[in-house]
């Protein structure tokens, strides 16, 4: 089956206070975007790549492309107000019938074995999206104060979140919910299960600033194994 990925990096990153957003910071020279679309280029140079990017930054973008010299093939789609319209935006230049892998642009560490078990599983079962344990103890909120909850009940969720394109397009037909903070959850709602894979702890999702630090940390120490 063919393969796409859409790679969401609609997003302006108002939570790090960067005038530029942090799929755009340079970490080792080279943009955290283009960090994340050579993994997928190193996993499978046929896939498709849609790569979706807010509208106020197409500028930036262009001018990207230019320094890095950036020649592969990719369609481009633009940003919404929330991810879920970004990646609605995205799926309408999937081509058809193609398994879906929705990916965050500011994860540039996942690792090529998670990627494979997204698409391996999502082929044959329809999705699958990758969960690290939790390593933390964790306690649970109420009006009452905060209980201590057994962590080996929970998993942190990551991308790239993977499905068959009938699911993911029907399911994105849906009115936008705040409770969709994820493709699975939108997804989930619609009635289907969702299959879960290992992924790899240094997949984080640079988010605030020591985010940066430890993603070039994890970025050097991939290069030199
Ligand atoms: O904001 P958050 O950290 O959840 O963003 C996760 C990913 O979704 C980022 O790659 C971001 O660029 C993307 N996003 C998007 N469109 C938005 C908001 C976020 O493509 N409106």
């Amino acid at each position: 089956m063919s393969k796409s990925v859409i790679i969401v990096a609609g997003g302006v990153g108002n939570r790090m206070n960067n005038k530029l957003p942090k799929q755009f910071i340079e970490i080792n020279k080279l943009p955290v975007i283009i960090h994340t679309i050579n993994k997928f280029i190193q996993y499978n140079s046929d896939i498709e790549i849609v790569l979706v990017i807010n509208p106020e930054f197409l500028e930036t973008w262009k001018v990207l492309t230019k320094k890095f010299n950036l020649l592969f093939k990719y369609k481009l789609a633009l940003g919404g107000k929330t991810r879920f319209e970004s990646v609605k935006n995205g799926l309408e230049k999937v081509t058809k019938g193609n398994i879906v892998a929705i990916h965050d642009s500011v994860r540039p560490c996942v690792s090529i074995e998670t990627i494979e078990s997204c698409f391996k599983t999502a082929e044959k079962l329809g999705n699958a999206i990758p969960v690290v344990n939790v390593s933390d103890s964790v306690r649970i909120l109420s009006n009452e104060g905060s209980k201590h909850f057994d962590r080996s009940l929970l998993k942190l969720v990551q991308t790239p979140q993977t499905f068959q394109y009938s699911i993911i397009t029907k399911a994105y037909l849906q009115k936008y919910s705040e409770k969709f903070t994820d493709d699975a959850s939108v997804v989930e709602n619609i009635g289907i299960k969702i299959n879960l894979v290992e992924g790899n702890k240094e997949n984080i999702k640079i988010t605030e600033k020591e985010d940066l630090l430890i993603v070039e940390t994890y970025l050097n120490h991939l290069k030199s194994n």
